[in-house]
């Protein structure tokens, strides 16, 4: 009689325990497995400690040529919430999300953008250029579809995820700002952006300025002696005074650009290193999305002859331009 009773009490047990353990509680975070950083930071801001949210890319990881580790595979399996790019950014990783989304809540956060919004792709035929974070106004209906999706994931958390979003959107609105800011400053013929491969044509279509990259859209093509050989030219042609690279693309273009352009008595300088796909280190400020857009408005306006403070937006920038 009395083992009976305790064989009761152990599964009134097990059953409160397995209740509290679905992941949509407010005892156990929700699971949240991004692609890139910066919509793990997104995500972060947005549910604040009702999610832990994990970022399959670190820093200096290139999404282009990313491929699913055993861990990552894993991970994705146990998420409540899997956000990625979508546009084709993460085009190793793509089949299997894809194959994922029959089975768990999986949202390509950039795929919601009205197509008229979005620029089209120089190396995909019929694709459309994924790199839309380096616009700040068009990542901000990104951060919205983050929010979107949380919600319908987890609807008992709305209030907070609004809440939240409504103050990290006033804080991107005001990193807009700035950044509009200072490229405005720059002088008109030096507002050209060259860089080691095409992740800034969103920047330069929000701001008005050239932009060139070295490689094609995606780091997997290899640049041509001949297209060296052009943009050289035009280096020496339009007096550019400076060139940048990215932390997550290998600068040996960069530099044959500079040589090139020194061989025919034009100087021109590497201006700083932008971030373009990957974001700075976890926990330091050019480690969010915020300090990474902050770093490199002030950065390429610093470098092309413009006016913005060395230590950016709020004095937070670590490596001053
Ligand atoms: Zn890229």
């Amino acid at each position: 009689m009395i083992a009976k009773c305790s064989v009761l009490l152990l599964s009134g047990l097990a059953l409160v325990l397995s209740l509290g353990g679905v992941g949509v509680g407010a005892a156990e975070p929700l699971q949240v497995v991004t692609t890139m950083a910066q919509i793990a930071d997104a995500a972060r801001n947005i549910a604040g400690d009702r999610a832990k949210v994990t970022a399959l890319m670190g820093e200096g990881v290139d999404p282009h040529t990313y491929r699913q580790t055993r861990s990552d595979i894993a991970l994705l399996n146990r998420a409540d919430l899997v956000l990625w790019n979508g546009l084709y950014l993460e085009a190793q990783l793509e089949p299997f999300l894809l194959e994922l989304a029959e089975r768990r809540p999986v949202v390509a956060v950039a795929e919601g953008l009205p197509e008229q919004r979005l620029l089209s792709s120089e190396d995909y035929p019929g694709k459309f250029d994924p790199h839309v974070w380096m616009d700040v106004d068009l990542w901000m209906a990104v951060v919205a579809a983050v929010r979107d999706a949380l919600i319908e994931v987890d609807p008992a958390g709305e209030a907070i995820y609004r809440d939240n979003a409504d103050r990290y959107l006033a804080a991107l609105a005001e990193l807009r700002d700035y950044v509009s800011g200072v490229l405005a400053t720059v002088p008109e013929d030096q507002r050209v952006v060259i860089s080691a491969h095409d992740a800034f044509n969103y920047f330069g279509e929000a701001h008005g300025y050239e932009v060139v990259g070295i490689q094609g859209l995606s780091t997997e093509s290899e640049a041509g002696l001949a297209h060296i050989e052009s943009m050289v030219q035009m280096l020496v042609e339009r007096g550019i005074q400076a060139v940048f690279v990215e932390t997550s693309v290998a600068d040996r273009n960069v530099r044959a650009l500079i040589e090139g352009a020194a061989a025919q008595g034009h100087e021109v300088v590497i201006g700083g290193e932008l971030y373009s796909d990957a974001m700075g280190d976890p926990g330091s400020y050019e480690g969010t999305y915020i300090g990474m857009l902050d770093h490199n408005a002030t950065t390429i306006a610093r470098a092309l002859g413009g006016e913005a403070p060395a230590g950016g937006l709020h004095q937070r920038l670590a490596g001053n331009p």
